[in-house]
């Protein structure tokens, strides 16, 4: 088999270039082995505002801009529905929370998305007492739903293989690169956390941080917003709601853990307080990087091997974006954003 491009890795990452691919009508196989989880357990949520410090999200319009067209795209051409749009409420802490909050409003980049007045209604089982500022243009991709569709339509056309990719096997001698029996022009790696055995880009400073979130049933919680405190509860229908994240940067597995669930359940008793069940626990290893910038570009010696990684915290709205950029750089001389590039690091 001949192809234009290996991709390695069906999370948003390599989604986001497959993308790219089906719409330049180049030739691809992809290979997923399902060592990874993140793309699939994520929130999902995208939201121009990084709440904790009132700054904008890096480019957070630009990407938005790119990004809600791509996945009404998918959701056009798979025939499903993802993207759910909701107001974000951060339920402010304190007096100085509050503050913090009006000096943010002066900020330019923020002034399409923060509410300048302060809801004070209060909300049935919802705890807050220095009320809510509003967070708009913000929402979720069910990013599940998402991955599995879009593996599904992959595999009813023959475009994906369900098994791991050895690195080993892949011949990089000659210009085009040979990988059992097939051959590509080039291969973008997009494996997540997967990079640590990938021994042409293991050495990049991936800081993974892996993340828990709890499924929970409260019937008597009836809220349509994506509520944000010290951790998020997020509507996804039916007094159903995911809440999340922690944050856990030792446990290298993808395994839900008691400690996660207990971190979980303790910091929900602050948030809300009606009953509830636990349907699901759920966890992935979130591709960070310190400085927050993702992992894109070319090998160094082999030309022919690119990667595309390091999505971190924000794939949702990050990787359009970026597997657009890297798509114009290989295919059409566009310049790979300085940012991004993985020239940044020596190997
Ligand atoms: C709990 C949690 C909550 C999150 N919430 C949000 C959120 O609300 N919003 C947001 O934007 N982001 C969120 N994220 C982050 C988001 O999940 C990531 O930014 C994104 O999913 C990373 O995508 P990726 O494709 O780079 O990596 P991955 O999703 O890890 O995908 C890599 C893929 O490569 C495959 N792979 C690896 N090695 C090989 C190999 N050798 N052969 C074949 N296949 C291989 C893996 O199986 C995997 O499917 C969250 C993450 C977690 C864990």
């Amino acid at each position: 088999m001949k192809v234009d491009y290996i991709i390695v890795g069906l999370g948003l990452a390599g989604l986001a270039f497959v993308e790219e691919l089906i719409e330049a009508n180049k030739t691809f196989l992809v290979f997923e082995d399902d060592s990874q989880t993140s793309s699939l357990v994520a929130g999902g949520v995208y939201n121009p505002v990084i709440l904790k410090r009132f700054t904008p999200v890096w480019n957070a319009k630009e990407q938005l801009k790119i990004a809600l067209p791509f996945y009404k795209r998918i959701e056009d051409r798979l025939h499903i529905k993802i993207d759910q749009k909701f107001v974000i409420k951060k339920a402010f802490k304190s007096i100085e929370d509050q503050n913090n909050w009006f000096s943010a409003l002066d900020k330019p980049k923020l002034v399409d998305y923060l509410d300048a007045c302060l809801d004070s209604k209060s909300y049935n089982g919802v705890i807050a007492d220095f009320s809510f500022g509003n967070v708009n243009e913000a929402g979720r991709i069910d990013t599940e739903k998402l991955v599995s569709s879009y593996r599904d339509y992959l595999k009813g056309n023959g475009l994906i293989q369900f098994e791991k990719f050895k690195h080993l096997k892949l011949n990089t001698d000659n210009e085009i690169l040979v990988y059992k029996d097939i051959t590509a022009s080039k291969i973008v790696f997009c494996e997540g956390f997967g990079i640590k055995q990938n021994p042409f880009f293991n050495y990049l400073p991936l800081n993974e941080a892996k993340g828990e979130l709890l499924t929970i049933h409260a019937p008597e919680l009836n809220i349509d917003f994506l509520l944000k405190s010290t951790l998020f509860v997020l509507p996804i229908g039916n007094n159903y709601y995911k809440v999340g994240a922690t944050f856990n940067w030792t446990d290298k597995t993808s395994n839900p853990s008691k400690e996660g669930k207990d971190e979980l359940i303790d910091k929900l008793k602050k948030v809300i307080d009606v009953p509830y069940t636990i349907v699901s626990q759920s966890a992935g290893i979130r591709p960070t990087v310190a400085g927050r910038r993702p992992l894109v570009g070319i090998h160094d010696t082999y030309k022919q091997l690119v990667v595309l990684n390091g999505l971190g915290t924000r794939g949702v709205m990050i990787a359009p974006t970026v597997a657009k950029n890297l798509f114009n750089h290989l295919e059409n001389n566009e310049e790979l954003d300085i940012e991004i590039d993985i020239k940044r690091f020596k190997k």
